[in-house]
């Protein structure tokens, strides 16, 4: 393809949408001719098994002009999928948003207007959330102030990946090759100008959640050891805790026996003790196997996924 590099950029990460994607391009292809400038829809299938595939290329046979695919070899989840989409993405702006019409299209151009105004990150921040069970929405509300309380990046509340980003953005993003990714705090981290643009976040338009309770907890844990050291630093404070309440103990239990108290004998005390410290060591264990598999991951050295077809090679490194 020549066509000349388009102002902005869409990209949609598409695992399993086939209901909603002609919705979809039929939506953003409204609010872009709108907006009178060049534009393109990246799509990047993310080892869809439900025909997506088949449609996203029979999209881009209707509209060749706008719609690029990146056709991934297999499913390697939504933050990389989106990372691909960015790599692809040849706009001087890039809008990030999920393919099942959550983030509605419409909401663009109150994006593009504070890109305007000078802004290099403008998010959308859901201000309602519909068509969301309680669970989903407390959970979501309890993760986005708990990485808040102990990451010391600035990732502001109640916000998805729905977002433009200036390409000067984009291109620090994208030497950001870290495998397990939390591209909201990624962004945050990058800086510039940001600003929030409210908006309602709709209900799915088709099909269920691609983002069982699973992926759900995966994706947390690489939110909080991408930008936390806190889960390490609770084994040293656990350990302060008992050593404490070690020293504190052994000269009360050693005059209590001194005395003559009964107290303190038995089986009982010592095995609450070993097992209570057994689950803490472990447990501390397992927090510091988190952060070796994840440097484990980093030091093999994958490319971050793997392209069956797509337009061209993206511009420079990546990938
Ligand atoms: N998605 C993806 N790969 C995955 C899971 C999801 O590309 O492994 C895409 C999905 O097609 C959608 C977006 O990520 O465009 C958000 O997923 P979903 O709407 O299921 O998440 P939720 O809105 O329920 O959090
Ligand atoms: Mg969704």
């Amino acid at each position: 393809m020549t066509s000349p590099a388009p102002t902005f950029s869409v990209v949609v990460p598409v695992y399993n949408e086939v209901e909603s994607l002609p919705e979809l391009h039929r939506r953003v292809r409204a609010v872009m001719e709108d907006l009178g400038e060049p534009w393109e829809l990246v799509l990047v299938d993310d080892g869809s098994r439900d025909g997506s595939t088949d449609l996203i290329r029979e999209l881009q046979a209707q509209d060749p002009e706008h719609v690029r695919p990146v056709i991934f070899a297999r499913n390697f989840g939504h933050q990389i999928a989106v990372t691909a989409g960015l790599d692809y993405a040849r706009g001087q702006a890039v809008v990030v948003m999920d393919a099942d019409l959550q983030d509605p299209p419409e909401v663009i151009p109150d994006l593009v207007e504070k890109w305007r105004a000078g802004y290099q990150v403008v998010y959308a921040v859901r201000q309602a959330r519909e068509g969301e069970t309680w669970f989903k929405r407390a959970t979501a509300a309890l993760f986005y102030r708990l990485i808040r309380r102990i990451t010391n990046v600035e990732i502001p509340l109640d916000t998805g990946d729905f977002r433009l980003m200036d390409r000067r953005v984009v291109e620090v993003l994208r030497r950001m090759r870290e495998r397990h990714r939390f591209l909201r705090g990624m962004v945050a981290w990058v800086g510039f100008r940001q600003i929030g643009v409210p908006y309602k976040r709709a209900p799915r338009f088709a099909g269920e959640t691609k983002y069982p309770l699973r992926k759900m907890l995966k994706f947390a844990l690489d939110a909080i050891t991408g930008f936390s050291y806190f889960p390490l630093q609770l084994a040293t404070y656990m350990g302060f805790l008992s050593a404490g309440l070690a020293i504190i103990a052994i000269p009360i239990v050693a005059v209590a026996r001194m005395t003559g108290v009964q107290a303190f004998y038995g089986q009982a005390s010592t095995l609450i003790a070993v097992l209570f410290l057994g689950g803490v060591q472990l447990i501390s264990l397992g927090i510091l196997g988190e952060y070796v598999g994840r440097i484990y991951d980093e030091i093999k050295g994958r490319p971050l996924y793997v392209v069956a077809e797509a337009p061209e090679p993206p511009p420079d490194d990546a990938a």
